[in-house]
């Protein structure tokens, strides 16, 4: 006579086993990408133009990867592209504010 609770435990290990190894099929990178310049995506072949900063590359080389893909493989990367974007706009507008405070 079997509980019914191990099966529904078994189930839920086999869960997070195929979820670690969904999120370890791509590894990326966040890189400094020296120009901007025409690509195709290494995982999904979109062409794309890639920004002169930071860029989402597969790990371990200079292939660079899309948003889309970025978000799709490496959410938590992408989130780190975002705030390294929002930081960039707060100095931009911190630049053209400072001269009247000089006043
Ligand atoms: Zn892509």
């Amino acid at each position: 006579m079997f509980e019914v609770n191990e099966d529904a435990q078994n189930d839920e290990d086999l869960a997070d086993a195929e979820q670690m190894e969904e999120s370890n099929q791509v590894a990326l990178a966040i890189k400094l990408n020296g120009e901007s310049s025409a690509y195709e995506c290494a995982l999904c072949a979109d062409e794309r133009t890639s920004a002169e900063g930071l860029e989402l590359f597969l790990a371990d080389t200079w292939d660079l990867v899309c948003d889309e893909c970025g978000r799709k493989y490496a959410p938590l990367l992408m989130a780190l592209m975002d705030l390294g974007a929002a930081a960039e706009g707060y100095a931009a507008v911190r630049d053209t504010v400072s001269p009247a405070d000089n006043d």
